[in-house]
């Protein structure tokens, strides 16, 4: 993946959120960055909490990229920063969780009143890879099937995160999903916002 492809990932993300009328309007840099880049970015004076996305995990085939992505996400966020050099679908992917959690912190909050802020971490990161999966679900349909490695690709990235059970991110999206796919995305974020958790 090249700078170029990144920005037009990136546009597709946008394109994906606002096309369920959820806007983003980032005050923050989205930057492809190479390693050194990420040390120097990540690593600040007071120390901002890093994210790993959890749905790659230690038994990976793709295990390398467990740490190459990070969310840095201090008191608000200040940037997310992708590795450069990873497939495009588990880029985009991750890309699409991230963008949830600015979502949250920007679009989703100014527009009512704080609602989103202060999460815990089941419901924030369940709500997150909630997206990724939807975004993965509809990507694999729209690609042409000539396109196999995505797709199978996407799809094991889809069972990654259906797989995971436990944790912020297993029970988080467990639960999300149940909620999204009995009450509509909609209804469970406005419920999240009213109440910061996930409907019974
Ligand atoms: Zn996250």
């Amino acid at each position: 993946m090249d700078p170029e492809d990144f920005s037009r990932i990136y546009l597709e993300v946008k394109e994906f959120y606002k096309s369920l009328d959820m806007d983003i309007e980032e005050q923050i840099s989205i930057k492809l960055v190479d390693k050194f880049e990420m040390e120097k970015e990540t690593k600040t004076p007071d120390e901002p909490m890093i994210e790993r996305p959890a749905t790659i995990g230690d038994d990976d085939k793709i295990v390398e990229t467990r740490k190459e992505y990070y969310l840095v996400r201090n008191v608000k966020i200040t940037g997310v920063f992708v590795l450069y050099g990873y497939p495009r679908m588990l880029t985009q992917k991750t890309l699409v969780h991230e963008m949830m959690h600015v979502w949250l912190k920007f679009g989703g909050s100014s527009s009512s009143s704080l609602g989103y802020l202060d999460l815990q971490g089941e419901v924030e990161e369940g709500i997150c890879e909630v997206m990724a999966h939807m975004w993965l679900s509809s990507e694999i349909k729209s690609l042409p099937s000539r396109r196999q490695y995505e797709i199978r690709l996407g799809e094991y990235l889809k069972y990654r995160i259906e797989s995971k059970k436990t944790g912020d991110y297993g029970r988080g999206f467990q639960k999300g999903n149940a909620a999204v796919m009995k009450y509509g995305l909609k209804w469970t974020l406005d419920y999240i916002r009213m109440t910061k958790s996930f409907p019974p």
